[in-house]
């Protein structure tokens, strides 16, 4: 299977963030079952990962979420932005 890729980010104090994508070359993604906060996201003086490169969702701890398959990601593609005060993948969705 292929990494679905982090389509979109608007944490732009992020590290990985440069024009709203992500370069990290990949995320992950939950704390909780039913809580999908960006692991990946922490703050430097300069912006870094692999400029050319889109991150990659993986893994995916937030197996509440109806796109979470045996801890893995099975979307399309995320967007992960601020929820709150937490960076979160926006693209989450409860198990019904
Ligand atoms: S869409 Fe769901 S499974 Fe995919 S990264 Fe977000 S929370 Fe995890």
């Amino acid at each position: 299977m292929e990494m679905p890729k982090v389509s979109g980010c608007s944490v732009t104090d992020c590290a990985y963030n440069t024009n709203r994508a992500c370069h990290a070359l990949a995320i992950t993604v939950g704390e909780d079952p039913d809580d999908p906060t960006c692991d990946t996201f922490f703050e430097a003086d300069t912006h870094g990962g692999v400029k050319d490169q889109t991150a990659g969702v993986g893994a995916c701890k937030a197996y509440e979420c109806e796109y979470n398959e045996d801890f893995e990601c099975q979307a399309s593609g995320i967007e992960v932005g601020m929820n709150g005060n937490q960076p979160d993948c926006l693209t989450f969705k409860m198990k019904h």
